[in-house]
């Protein structure tokens, strides 16, 4: 059994990626082809938003979209400690500040109540200029945008919303209003990493935006800073653009996207119903649908749980077991154990099942 199994997607989708690939090859627009134009519109349906910008990773995607709202020094960006390691990254490569926000110990996600006490001690400090939070769908599932749209708002801040793991999840609230991963925030981005519930075949990323000022800028951005004339650049950039061949496969990938979140959705209740009342299962809060990029589960006895699913053949993984407050590249923010309790609990307990949308024939 495989954690992720990439090559029964293949082998399902063979013949239409195939031919995706060989169009591309036959046009030879390997930088910038028409599929690259062609997946931003279906994206940015998808998602529900105006505009989808594809670059070349997911990492790049957070840093284009830092760049867009002149995050740099001297700024204060809000982040979960419990995540991976891009989200932090991404603003201290900015020259910002980095101010970690413990978890809520149900979705996994940064919680609203630790947020607002940051937010006011950071306040307080009066060192930082409050700029903006970055919220993490983690394993899948959206963060809790309604609580952070609020808080974002009361204190001036931009919203960003890292949904590398959450495309394909979904809030709807109780008048019925569905909105899709990827159009929370000011600006949300993702990830095409082949492990994420929406893959390429290498290394891809898109910034969703419904600010038309954010799209030019970031179509500018992603190609050196060029200018409406190609070789005169406008302002600093970075060279991050999306291979025509792996939009080519993401075409693909996102016409069958739908069917895979359902099928996500159905292993994911066939374990809660086989390990529900045995485990402690995720679970996802009313009006949510989460993408399940993970699946995972906590427990005191993890190490046992792991090497008794490792002698059945069942891999399993541990995301995260270090939070950012305890990477060494952050040490110099100085923060101490046992100041985030619910992550540094989550990151001695958590492991993760297998899921993708195959495991079940
Ligand atoms: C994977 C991931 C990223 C980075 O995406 P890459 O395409 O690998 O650069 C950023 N944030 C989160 C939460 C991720 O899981």
């Amino acid at each position: 059994m495989q954690f992720i199994d990439l090559a029964a997607q293949y082998q399902h989708l063979k013949t239409r990626i195939d031919k995706r690939i060989q169009n591309v090859l036959d046009h030879g627009q390997y930088i910038m082809g028409p599929e690259v134009q062609e997946l931003e519109e279906e994206l940015a349906e998808y998602v529900g938003v105006k505009h989808a910008i594809a670059c070349a990773n997911g990492t790049d995607a957070l840093t284009l979209a830092m760049m867009v709202l002149d995050i740099k020094e001297g700024d204060a960006v809000f982040c979960p400690t419990f995540t991976f390691f891009a989200t932090a990254e991404t603003i201290a490569f900015q020259k910002a500040t980095p101010v970690f926000v413990d978890s809520d110990e149900i979705t996994f996600n940064i919680c609203p109540i630790d947020l607002e006490k940051r937010i006011k001690a950071t306040i307080a400090e009066g060192k930082l200029n409050l700029k903006a939070i970055v919220a993490v769908d983690l394993f899948g599932l959206p963060a809790n945008y309604p609580e952070l749209e609020r808080i974002a708002e009361k204190y001036n801040l931009k919203l960003i919303e890292d949904a590398a793991q959450g495309f394909g999840g979904s809030i709807t609230d109780q008048q019925g209003n569905k909105r899709i991963a990827g159009s929370f925030g000011d600006i949300a981005t993702t990830s095409f990493f082949p492990a994420k519930p929406l893959g390429c075949y290498g290394d891809g990323g898109a910034v969703f935006t419904n600010n038309d000022e954010y799209a030019e800028l970031l179509k500018s951005l992603r190609v050196h800073g060029k200018g409406n004339d190609k070789y005169d650049n406008v302002r600093i950039g970075m060279n991050s653009r999306l291979d025509t061949i792996q939009a080519a496969i993401l075409l693909e990938k996102l016409a069958e996207f739908p069917q895979e979140l359902i099928k996500r959705n159905k292993i994911a209740q066939q374990y809660e119903a086989e390990l529900g009342d045995k485990l402690n299962t995720p679970k996802v809060p009313v009006g949510y649908v989460s993408s399940w990029a993970q699946y995972t589960l906590v427990s005191e006895k993890r190490d046992e749980i792991m090497a008794k699913y490792k002698k059945q053949g069942i891999p399993t993984m541990i995301y995260y077991g270090t939070c950012m407050h305890q990477q060494t590249v952050f040490r110099y923010l100085g923060y101490e154990q046992g100041g985030f309790p619910v992550a540094e609990r989550l990151a001695k307990r958590v492991f993760s099942l297998p899921m993708h949308g195959y495991i079940i024939r």
